[in-house]
């Protein structure tokens, strides 16, 4: 039976009012929200709804009748293609004030949170190249702008790049990339055309069938280069072939990897990386700690702004020297080991083992001696008898997921009613509702919003919270709290990072 297609209304001349949340622009249509990628507040266009949810459209411009004048051109020849830089069409300052209005919406609307302690967001140093790690895609099918994507028979259609947003088969062959800093391009360009004249098969994700797979790129601010590649078959001859190449074309490289994923899902972390050429580890440094970043090991993707935001994070704690500190979601204990000088005893917590043997290394190659790490998930270890075991924290540094925290740690949290929380999080809404459920015992006294990924919606946010007064000694019952008054109406679906670009 024939399916009919949906049609969708064309509305026109629309004017776009607001940069949302999700790297999409706002338009506002006999009362109904629509969502609108590549376009910037001001622009009048247009719009054909491609699809109806139950609370708002999403549409794309079809006409512009007017550019906004907050309009800049975007650098990248792949913009509104690739998904990695949804906001370049928009001056740096339009990004910081949007990334700003985020907080405060967030803050405002999920939370109904007082943001008088809220300041200015801090800017990134770096516009672009701020990434220190990247995964590209090999694929058989890339994006063909020419003929808006039939493919055409003719045409080689490998290529080596990021995903289109939304389109997990399909990739934009990137000829570059305004990201990561030198030598990713050169790296990403000479291993593409290398495999091209070899005729080697890129990979295709539906039928699960072809050769080169995935092309990591690490760089560090110590100037270091780690490669990893990943073969789909075990194909011995191609694989030294390809890492000969590398090995030759690229001789400072400090870290070359390989490893063989014949798995339909592109996880590498359960598999065997094998160390070809050069050291396990890049170094990170920050600050005067020197930090060991192996293959799969965690580190903040924009390494200069990460120092700003655990300088923050810092200066909101104010240490003394004597405190016991907890840091939730510690990954490989970076923030454990900034602090860990300031204070008397930096307790991480994490749930991945080799983010925390990453973690006691890095302790150990700082001589850094008043750490401990624990491996597990914060929700069932953080309990009366951990705390016993290791001391009540004096302060808590927290950095979950975009997801924010599972109710049982916040439970936690306001039992053992450490006197600061520093709040560390990518996303504003999650950390607002966060929040919201401690508001019985915490008051908002600072917040300090911190741009990491420019050219982009993302933005990473930071809050102080101090007990109130009183509640040491109130013999306070969970149940007492806000947590008792329905917390899912809290949860929000939030969305993921778009591409293989991870935040986190
Ligand atoms: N603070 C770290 C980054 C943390 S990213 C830094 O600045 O480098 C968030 C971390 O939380 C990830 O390492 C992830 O593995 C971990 N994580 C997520 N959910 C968790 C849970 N339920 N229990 C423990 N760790 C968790």
């Amino acid at each position: 039976m024939a399916r009919t297609r949906k049609i969708f209304p064309l509305f026109e001349q629309v004017e776009i009012l607001d940069a949302g949340s999700e790297g999409k622009a706002i338009a506002r249509v006999d009362n109904q929200v629509v969502f609108v990628p590549f376009v910037v507040p001001g622009d009048v266009v247009d719009i054909k709804v491609v699809r109806k949810k139950k609370s708002f459209l999403e549409g794309k411009a079809v006409k512009f009748h007017r550019y906004s004048d907050r309009r800049v051109e975007p650098k990248c020849e792949h913009f509104a293609l690739c998904g990695g830089c949804k906001w370049q069409n928009m001056s740096y300052e339009d990004q910081l004030s949007y990334k700003q209005k985020q907080v405060v919406d967030n803050f405002e609307r999920i939370g109904k949170l007082d943001i008088t302690g809220l300041r200015s967001i801090l800017p990134s140093d770096e516009q672009y190249f701020y990434r220190n790690k990247l995964e590209f895609t090999f694929s058989d099918r890339k994006w063909l702008v020419s003929n808006e994507n039939m493919d055409s028979g003719e045409e080689n259609m490998n290529g080596l790049g990021l995903h289109l947003p939304g389109m997990f088969d399909r990739i934009v062959d990137l000829n570059n990339c305004y990201l990561q800093p030198d030598p990713s391009n050169e790296i990403r360009l000479a291993v593409r055309d290398f495999c091209l004249e070899k005729n080697y098969t890129f990979y295709n994700t539906k039928i699960h069938e072809g050769f080169m797979r995935n092309l990591i790129i690490r760089t560090s601010s110590t100037g270091e280069v780690m490669i990893i590649v990943v073969f789909a078959e075990d194909l011995k001859d191609q694989i030294a072939d390809v890492l000969t190449f590398i090995t030759k074309r690229f001789p400072t490289t400090n870290s070359l990897f390989f490893v063989v994923n014949t798995k339909w899902n592109d996880v590498i972390n359960d598999l065997e990386l094998k160390l070809y050429k050069g050291n396990p580890y890049i170094n990170e440094s920050m600050d005067d700690l020197k930090f060991k970043v192996g293959p799969l090991s965690f580190y903040q993707t924009n390494s200069r702004q990460a120092e700003k935001l655990y300088q923050v994070a810092q200066d909101f704690a104010d240490f003394k020297g004597d405190e016991v500190v907890y840091d939730l979601y510690c990954g490989t204990g970076t923030i454990t080991n900034y602090i860990a000088a300031s204070v008397k005893k930096a307790i991480g917590i994490e749930y991945i083992p080799s983010a925390i043997d990453d973690a006691h290394e890095n302790s150990h190659i700082n001589g850094i001696e008043n750490t401990r790490f624990f491996v597990g998930d914060i929700a069932h270890t953080l309990d009366e008898a951990f705390f016993e075991a290791n001391g009540k924290p004096d302060v808590v540094i927290t950095d979950p997921p975009r997801a924010g925290m599972h109710q049982k740690v916040i439970r936690q949290l306001v039992t053992a009613l450490p006197e600061k929380i520093i709040y560390v999080s990518c996303n504003p809404a999650t950390q607002a509702r966060d929040i919201a459920l401690m508001a019985d015992h915490y008051k908002i006294e600072k917040i300090q919003p911190v741009d990491m990924f420019p050219q982009t919606h993302h933005v990473e946010n930071v809050v102080l919270l101090v007990r109130k007064d009183g509640r040491e000694d109130c013999g306070l019952k969970t149940e007492d709290c806000r947590l008792k008054t329905d917390p899912d109406s809290y949860r929000e679906k939030t969305e993921e990072p778009n591409l293989n670009i991870s935040l986190k």
